[in-house]
């Protein structure tokens, strides 16, 4: 951390895969809420314009008039762009469809890469005391998605189990070595997880032996299950360890967050 007072600043996670639909948002989400039930307190940033993980949240899209988008090209302070969720200990940067824009004008300011690293570095994270932030990233490896990278000190990647779940990853790992050459050399691998798993499907065993074949250890043993409780929460603004405690999903994400804070020596790939 560059504040020496701070000996443990917030520990910051980047949900990123170019693939739509593989359960990044479902998992900043249900992540960040396990983390939080567990004790711990959770900034969630949006950053991606289809600001799914604000709707998810419950922020209604008359409470973003200051968001990500500020957050990062307008220099403003956090405490303008932090907002509480429904869920305790789980704060949110909403985003919306503005932030597509700012892919584009990224590319002309001088530190186009470094805009949410130093929007995180701000003071004012101090008076939050957040233990964890994580980047809901855009499905894209676009400049948002480098951003988070370059802010974060690790990249958790959401991998459905479904046909050419692995297609896609050795790019995404490209990224990863490029922003790591380049901007920040400590970044690790948190992990790969399993979404959408269906146990009775071969299928999903099939990329989850695939997956462990060729990741190794950076695959968590948590795998998360293919639950209708966890697709119905959004629809009902709260996570879904809050819509049905006792789900199946929501007892994944709670394994998946111990997994997590479990997780100091996973090794960097
Ligand atoms: P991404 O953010 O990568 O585009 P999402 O998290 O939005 O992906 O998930 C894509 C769709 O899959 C959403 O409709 C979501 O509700 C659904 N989904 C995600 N995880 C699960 C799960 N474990 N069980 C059932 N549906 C899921
Ligand atoms: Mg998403």
């Amino acid at each position: 951390m560059s504040d020496p007072t701070r000996p443990r600043g917030p520990k910051i996670i980047a949900v990123a895969n170019q693939k739509g639909g593989v359960g990044k948002t479902t998992t900043t989400i249900n992540l960040g809420a396990a983390l939080a039930e567990a004790g711990q307190k959770v900034l969630i940033i949006d950053l991606d314009p289809q600001g799914n993980a604000s709707t998810g949240l419950g922020i209604d899209a008359s409470d973003r008039e200051l968001t990500t988008y500020e957050l990062l090209l307008e220099e403003i302070d956090l405490s303008e762009v932090v907002q509480e969720t429904a869920f305790e200990n789980l704060l949110i940067v909403p985003a919306t469809v503005d932030l597509s824009s700012a892919d584009m004008e990224l590319i002309a300011t001088e530190k186009r890469s470094f805009l949410l690293h130093d929007a995180l570095r701000q003071t004012a994270m101090d008076d939050y005391a957040i233990d964890y932030i994580l980047i809901d990233c855009p499905p894209s490896l676009n400049l948002l998605t480098v951003n988070a990278m370059v802010a974060a000190h690790s990249v958790l990647v959401p991998l459905q189990s479904e046909f050419f779940a692995l297609e896609g990853l050795s790019q995404l790992m490209l990224t990863i070595r490029e922003v790591r050459q380049t901007a920040n050399p400590n970044l690790r691998i948190e992990g790969v997880v399993l979404t959408m798993f269906d146990a009775r499907n071969n299928l999903s065993s099939q990329v989850e032996q695939d997956a462990r074949d060729n990741l190794g250890a950076l695959v968590f043993q948590t795998r998360i299950p293919r639950n209708v409780r966890v697709s119905e929460a959004p629809s009902y603004a709260v996570p879904v360890l809050q819509y049905d405690s006792a789900s199946k999903g929501a007892q994944a994400y709670r394994d998946l967050a111990r997994e997590l804070m479990s997780n100091q020596t996973r090794a960097a790939a």
